[in-house]
């Protein structure tokens, strides 16, 4: 449904995005034989302005295919509400680290043969209601199957990255390909535990919208479901299954009982999300890092004042740029504490100011300054909610911390927060946090994760030797705010201000225990192995 290439092409919303953009470049990197699909999401996502009181604005943020990838000549139909609405696709070429190329085919509606309600189908990412959103998923899916038979790429397998591409294998059914042959072309995988993340619709606005032979062929799959359900549409469908995290394999598999569910953990791209300072340090110590990121745990054997030397040129250059976006000037002498990510309330995005006296207490001890970021979906009124409080906390904590909001979290200013941040914060409820990925970016250039027990982090961790946890797997939730507050006063915040080298030790660590085990090359050899068995991989 969307992918995160280049900040200008602005066909993504957040982490399911950013993460098929990672698995396009590591793709490319491994020379991988694949094409990646998804919508042109014309008017993007959520562009974000604050107004003084602390609300967030939404408005399209649009842009142009035409200026980043080439149309092709195939013109495809996908059926809807009756209609047969025509597709066609944009395509972009991602370079690999050797030079192999990986296309990305973004599929657009907005054809003079279409009405204009049609040609608006691949505007709005996440926007729109029910109907609007299954119009895109049969682009999506059904445009896919029969755009890419039109062109005449022949697909070994299909890899359906979350539910929202469900109707291509049900596509495939439909048009007479047996169940088990479709399931042996399939791969699917899901990606979230929270049920507003998993798309259901209706069987009468499934009628209404799809001819009826999906719906028969859907009955022969799933002859006892309720409604439309994407997810499990997608994993009845497909032979091979995952989770993206070994954690949330569990919880995946007592969600859908009877099903066989791998796991194949999240990874970053190094080479897109170490600082420049930072590649240049990797370049000298652990060559070859960018073709195999296996090698940066030569990191290990590197002079941690060499690592936080290269972390402070990162960090000078987020400094300047929240003085530029903000007015505010930064005191380099604290700790820079970062929470970006969407604002939803599993994530917890006002934890840390569940005790406001004690945080005050505490930064006056310890001085910290909090960078926080992130977008609400434009339907989450508690996301709204939670960006209003923060500003509100901000105000009131006057400088001690030092709390600043950065509007517009994407893909600029993610490389700007995770290239400086000195600690990353975690906070979900667990088992909410299906994987998370922005703490392995930070990790990458020398943060230290701050976590509750979820996630990756569950496998990433070495306590109190790269990075923290808040509490255990048995810790009350509830709890999590006073055991945040208990770890900055008694452990992080004193592991900075009175025990440098040992912190720039963590931060080497955290690059060479994290950099290899969470790259999304790794994550895409997992995937060419296990799910596409695919036997060309090089090395
Ligand atoms: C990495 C990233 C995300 C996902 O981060 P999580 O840790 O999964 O919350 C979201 N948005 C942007 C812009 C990112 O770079």
């Amino acid at each position: 449904m969307e992918i995160a290439i280049a900040p200008e092409m602005r066909c993504y919303s957040g982490g399911l995005g950013v993460l098929a953009g990672d698995y396009l470049r590591a793709a490319a990197d491994l020379a991988l034989p694949m094409v990646f699909v998804t919508l042109a999401n014309r008017e993007g996502y959520v562009l974000q302005e604050i107004d003084a009181q602390g609300n967030q604005i939404d408005r399209p943020h649009p842009w142009e295919p035409g200026d980043h990838a080439v149309p092709l000549d195939t013109v495809v139909t996908v059926p809807v509400a009756g209609r047969d609405v025509a597709v066609r696709a944009w395509m972009h070429v991602s370079e690999g680290v050797t030079g192999a190329r990986v296309a990305t085919l973004l599929l657009d509606t907005d054809l003079p043969q279409n009405s204009a309600e049609d040609r608006a189908l691949t505007g709005r990412l996440y926007g729109g209601d029910a109907r609007y959103r299954l119009r895109q998923e049969a682009v999506l899916g059904i445009g896919a199957a029969r755009l890419l038979s039109a062109i005449g790429l022949a697909i070994g397998h299909w890899h359906l990255n979350e539910g929202h591409a469900a109707l291509l294998p049900l596509e495939l059914v439909r048009a007479g390909s047996d169940i088990d042959t479709v399931r042996r072309a399939c791969v699917f995988t899901t990606h979230t535990p929270v049920a507003a993340g998993r798309d259901r619709f209706a069987f009468g606005l499934m009628e209404a919208e799809l001819p009826r032979d999906y719906r028969a062929a859907y009955d022969r799959v799933l002859p006892d479901a309720e409604d439309l359900d994407m997810t499990l549409l997608a994993m009845r469908l497909s032979g091979y299954a995952n989770a993206v995290s070994k954690r949330h394999r569990d919880v995946a598999s007592d969600l859908y009982p009877g099903e066989d569910i791998a796991y194949v953990t999240n990874g970053v791209h190094p080479g897109y999300w170490a600082a420049p300072a930072m590649q240049a340090l990797f370049d000298a110590q652990a060559s070859g890092w960018r073709e195999d990121s296996d090698a940066l745990a030569a990191i290990a054997m590197t002079d941690p004042a060499r690592v936080a030397q290269a972390h402070e040129a990162a960090r000078a250059n987020l400094i300047e740029s929240v003085r530029t976006r903000t007015g505010r000037q930064l005191d380099p002498q604290r700790p820079i504490l970062c929470y970006a990510r969407r604002m939803t309330g599993y994530k917890r995005p006002t934890l840390m100011f569940e005790d406001l006296d004690r945080l005050r207490t505490i930064a006056r001890r310890h001085p910290f300054t909090l960078l926080i970021a992130g977008k609400a979906h434009p339907n989450d009124g508690g996301g709204k909610d939670a960006i209003r409080a923060i500003h509100d906390f901000a105000r009131q904590c006057d400088d001690m911390p030092s709390v600043v909001f950065l509007p517009g979290y994407g893909l600029e200013l993610a490389h700007l927060l995770v290239g400086g941040a000195d600690v990353w914060l975690n906070l979900p409820v667990p088992p909410l946090e299906a994987s998370g990925t922005s703490g392995m970016k930070a990790a990458i250039n020398g943060g230290l994760n701050l976590s509750t027990p979820d996630g990756w982090w569950l496998e990433g961790v070495r306590e109190g030797a790269n990075g923290w946890t808040i509490g255990d797997g048995d810790t009350d939730p509830d709890r999590h705010g006073a055991l945040l507050l208990d770890m900055l006063a008694k452990t992080v915040l004193p592991a900075w201000y009175e025990d440098r080298e040992g912190w720039n030790g963590m931060m080497r660590d955290a690059i060479a225990t994290i950099g290899p085990a969470f790259s999304a090359q790794r994550a895409m050899r997992e995937y060419a192995r296990d799910a596409y068995r695919f036997d060309g991989l090089r090395g």
